[in-house]
């Protein structure tokens, strides 16, 4: 059977430590790597990604968020393995519902990339499985509540779906008469952009519902050429585009950088829209910003940029029915 070229990308990810500092020209001896009794989230990370890496620079920005550092093995007070909660909110297996009127999916536990600071590393994906009868128990439980009107399609990364799951998954959900906006969360677009083939848009573009994507850059390395064809597309096919950013230490936490990444988004049709502080994530406390010194970056960036350039600057505490704004 043919293999697309984005299959073909998935299947040579960089799974192992020495294989991606090879490929990035730097030796592991100078580097504390992680040494995980598990592997439970391994490194992973596609080819064109890396190829968006300087060559050499240890510290990297866009190394830094796929590099498992020994930093990842300390215990560090108040990072925990489920950081918001969400096992409490998740109601029915693979939904979770945390605020009035939306409910989020989760589609599957795969992603194209391994995020080091993912507030998800630890997320039980065995018991809140994508299989089929939990996508039915879970539409069984939106089409009940009538108050729910926006479904957000989350995971993993919901665009690690193959062509014809999320094409059923979306004819299902245009069944409920009550849901009428649909938000895909996604870092496919900027990681592994040969994803977004013209039949994916097809897919996601011909269903009734007011579609969002919001894709995840946090560093405007990653908006390279084939990233800024691909978000060409998206804009063209109607959708409307957001991103979010998390804040982390020694990958953009300075306000020129940020603003760069606002000037990049906008230059391609996509609005900044949040900058979200650090989930205190077992295996990640050696990204955290301080809130001080976020506040001042976001004022810099208020400073410097138009309104609605500026993302929010918010924080997720586990209970709240909203974001907070730190901002
Ligand atoms: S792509 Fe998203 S869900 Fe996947 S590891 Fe990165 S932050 Fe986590």
């Amino acid at each position: 059977m043919d293999i697309s070229r984005w299959q073909h990308e998935l299947r040579e990810v960089i799974r192992a430590p020495g294989e991606l500092l090879e490929k990035v020209g730097l030796q592991a001896e100078k580097l504390a790597l992680s040494t995980p009794v598990s592997d439970s989230f391994p490194l992973k990370a596609p080819l064109s990604y890396l190829k968006r890496i300087r060559a050499g620079v240890a510290d990297d920005p866009l190394l830094r968020q796929i590099l498992p550092l020994a930093d990842e093995d300390r215990d560090v007070a108040g990072y925990r393995t489920d950081p918001l909660d969400e096992i409490t909110h998740t109601t029915t297996p693979g939904l979770i519902r945390k605020y009035p009127g939306r409910v989020l999916l989760i589609t599957t536990s795969v992603c194209a990339i391994h995020c080091r600071y993912c507030f998800r590393r630890h997320y039980p994906y065995n018991e809140n499985s994508p299989s089929r009868e939990n996508w039915t128990a879970a539409l069984d439980t939106i089409r009940n509540d009538s108050s729910i009107y926006e479904v957000i399609l989350s995971g993993g990364d919901p665009l690690s779906l193959s062509d014809e799951k999320l094409d059923t998954l979306i004819q299902q959900l245009e069944t409920i008469p009550h849901v009428r906006w649909l938000r895909i969360h996604t870092r496919i677009p900027v990681v592994l952009p040969s994803r977004m083939t013209d039949k994916l848009l097809q897919t996601i573009t011909r269903s009734r519902f007011k579609l969002t994507m919001v894709i995840h850059a946090n560093h405007p390395h990653e908006i390279e050429n084939e990233v800024i064809e691909t978000l060409q597309r998206l804009h063209q096919s109607g959708m409307q585009l957001l991103n979010q950013s998390v804040l982390l230490k020694g990958v953009n936490d300075q306000a020129p950088v940020l603003a760069e990444l606002s000037h990049r988004l906008y230059t391609n049709h996509v609005l900044p829209y949040y900058l979200h502080m650090l989930d205190p994530v077992a295996g990640a406390a050696h990204f955290e910003v301080a809130e001080d010194q976020a506040r001042d970056i976001h004022k810099q960036l208020q400073a410097t940029l138009p309104g609605y350039l500026v993302p929010k600057l918010v924080r997720e505490l586990p209970g709240e029915s909203s974001k907070t704004l730190l901002g």
